[in-house]
């Protein structure tokens, strides 16, 4: 395992990976894990990966696990990259994160740092979800033996609820929105000791996000696309790409200009794209939050300085869309390319248009969108 220690996002105190830890002690920020690049670059080469498995196991040097025996996994990862070839664009791809363990990109997360949970003796978890990360918690706690307790919006998907409820999970339904479950979660967690697995309040779901990052390199042979489009509620996947695109120019295994990063918000809960608009460092809470795109419904993202900080560091951007372009998406990339995207996902296709008429992306651009989840889900 490559492994050095856990940092800081913000101050970089240093901590120990081999003890539970949730946000830093210092200032309460997300903690990042580091690895000893220098020693993997001798180590490991982009060719040792052909051959491997198709799950996100196959970068198992980039993953904060020491024995393979420890994994548990349902198969996540290793989506497929598609070429959206009818909707007029010379280089726009897909990558679709439905095919995933629960139908969404959720389960990279959950695999990695339920693995992680198990191998700290970590017993019982409990998280605030809009619905998919409930869910894919629910299903990766049960094939771990750990005690899923989570705690949801009562206008949450159905599907997710059934699916937390069939797996086995302490299913609590909450009023409000997610930060209103993130509370309930919050207290009960401290009254009962259970560990909190909030989004980037512990630092290994975001390692499992980050293969999607690792993935998008590998499958354009280590020339990553012009624009990458994310779209974004709590940012863990939009700050694990770009943490894998920083660690792979590290090694030396890509060069040259790094993709923009944008981030797709619905205008019913844009808090990023409002700071970002406004030039602010921090993101500030958002009120009265309204989106069919359950996973988008996050009003005030708690690591929102560094969402801010990779859309400015990659010359990324970030833009709104309104319910109704969202659902007019999901028909064009249905209709069009025979996939049933996610609100969420469909957003991003919603935003590039858009950011093309604005004249920000061209149509010459090499673009990739990320679908993070089945339309099968939300049955919109
Ligand atoms: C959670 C979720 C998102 C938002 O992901 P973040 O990494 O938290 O920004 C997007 N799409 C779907 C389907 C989700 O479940
Ligand atoms: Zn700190």
């Amino acid at each position: 395992m490559f492994v050095e220690r856990l940092e800081c996002s913000n101050c970089r105190a240093p901590h120990s990976h081999k003890e539970i830890q949730t946000v830093c002690k210092n200032c309460g920020s997300t903690l990042l894990v580091k690895y000893n690049l220098v020693e993997m670059k001798d180590k490991l080469k982009k060719e040792d990966l052909l051959g491997r498995e198709g799950t996100l196991w196959r970068y198992f040097e980039f993953l904060p696990i020491k024995y393979r025996r420890d994994i548990i996994t349902l198969g996540e990862g290793f989506t497929p990259i598609l070429k959206a070839s009818n909707l007029g664009f010379r280089s726009l791809w897909i990558k679709d994160e439905s095919l995933n363990p629960t139908g969404t990109f959720k389960a990279r997360g959950m695999a990695v740092a339920v693995s992680k949970a198990r191998i700290l003796g970590i017993k019982d978890i409990v998280l605030p979800s809009a619905g998919n990360a409930a869910a894919a918690l629910s299903f990766y706690c049960a094939k771990a033996g750990i005690r899923a307790h989570v705690f949801m919006p009562e206008d949450s998907p159905d599907v997710t609820k059934r699916e937390c409820i069939v797996s086995g999970a302490d299913v609590h339904l909450v009023k409000g929105t997610i930060a209103d479950a993130g509370k309930v979660a919050k207290a009960k967690a401290k009254e009962q000791g259970w560990f909190d697995m909030s989004t980037l309040k512990e630092p290994y779901r975001l390692e499992g996000k980050k293969t999607m990052g690792l993935e998008i390199a590998e499958y354009f042979n280590w020339e990553l696309p012009d624009v990458v489009i994310y779209p974004t509620g709590g940012g863990t996947g939009l700050i694990g790409i770009w943490k894998a695109f920083q660690e792979l120019k590290e090694l030396g295994w890509i060069s040259g200009e790094m993709p923009k990063m944008i981030s797709v918000q619905a205008s019913g809960c844009a808090p990023v794209v409002k700071a970002f608009k406004e030039d602010k460092e921090s993101v500030e809470e958002w009120k009265n939050p309204k989106t069919i795109a359950a996973g988008l419904k996050v009003p005030k993202p708690f690591a929102g300085k560094l969402i801010l900080k990779v859309l400015r560091d990659s010359n990324g951007f970030a833009i709104s869309v309104t319910d109704e372009e969202i659902f007019n998406a999901i028909k064009d990339l249905a209709r069009y390319e025979g996939i049933y995207a996610c609100p969420e996902g469909a957003a991003t296709y919603a935003g590039l248009k858009k950011l093309v008429n604005d004249g920000i992306l061209s149509m010459d651009d090499r673009i990739l969108l990320m679908n993070t989840g089945s339309g099968l889900k939300y049955l919109l």
